[in-house]
């Protein structure tokens, strides 16, 4: 598959609001897996937990008390990717060194990047293009849970720390805000009956995707994870036909990085 600059700029509107008001452009940008998948030839995702903030204040946040994840919430943390495997079936595996790992765990107050937050994502990306095809293309995100949320020291499914894993595995996998985005969800759908996403708690803390949640991901990803037939990124029909090659262009982005409650 060929895997061209719209492809990892572009989130391709679906027509449906409950899956585009949670996948659209974001900073420039969105997380496209299958994408990344393509261009660097895996089906797998790499994770780690972290020993320290190191990585998370290279990328700019300016965490304080930073702590690798216990025993107890590694084990959650990975029931919360385990949840984003039945819906989509991206694998994910485990390795120790943060340089290989797209997706970083760091345990750490939130105080002096965003007062007041339970969770914080940041997504970073960095493509490189020759013409309209993607050469290489980097995705990572860096997942930060603050002790302050109800359960963060055991999030175990049931507690609210577990939901905000929950959001914030979201974000790196490629959701956004339903309220941010440019077609955002009614006020009356707004909510975490209907989406993880959102900031309106409603019900109970939740311990799976909700059903816009899944039809997103559904939308984006297929059911048979990175690489499978059925996601959209793999429906070469429409997609190859909408971008035009630019013969002779090269085009160079730096390192980008977005920051998500
Ligand atoms: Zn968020």
């Amino acid at each position: 598959m060929t895997v061209t600059v719209s492809d990892v700029l572009t989130p391709p509107a679906s027509g449906d609001h409950r899956i585009d008001s949670l996948i659209y452009q974001d900073n420039g940008f969105w997380m496209d897996w299958n994408a990344w998948g393509a261009v660097n030839d895996t089906t797998v995702i790499d994770f780690c937990f972290e020993l320290d903030g190191t990585t998370a204040n290279d990328w700019g946040l300016a965490l304080t008390g930073a702590a690798e994840f216990t025993a107890a919430q590694r084990d959650d943390a990975i029931d919360a990717l385990a949840e984003m495997t039945k819906v989509t079936g991206i694998q994910f595996r485990q390795v120790t060194d943060p340089t290989q790992a797209e997706i970083k765990f760091i345990y750490a107050e939130l105080d002096n990047v965003a007062p007041g937050m339970s969770g914080y994502t940041t997504t970073t990306y960095n493509y490189r293009s020759s013409g309209n095809r993607v050469t290489s293309y980097d995705l990572g995100a860096h997942i930060v849970l603050d002790p302050t949320i109800q359960g963060a020291a055991d999030p175990e499914k049931g507690t609210a720390a577990f939901q905000i894993l929950l959001h914030e595995v979201g974000h790196a996998i490629g959701l956004c805000h339903p309220f941010s985005a440019p077609t955002p969800l009614p006020a009356r759908e707004d909510n975490t009956q209907k989406t993880l996403m959102s900031y309106t708690w409603k019900g109970g803390n939740k311990s799976a995707f909700r059903n816009y949640d899944r039809l997103a991901l559904r939308y984006i990803y297929g059911a048979d994870g990175l690489g499978g037939q059925g996601a959209v990124n793999y429906d070469a029909s429409a997609r190859m036909m909408a971008d035009t090659p630019q013969p002779g262009l090269d085009r160079l982005t730096g390192l980008s990085a977005g920051l998500l409650g």
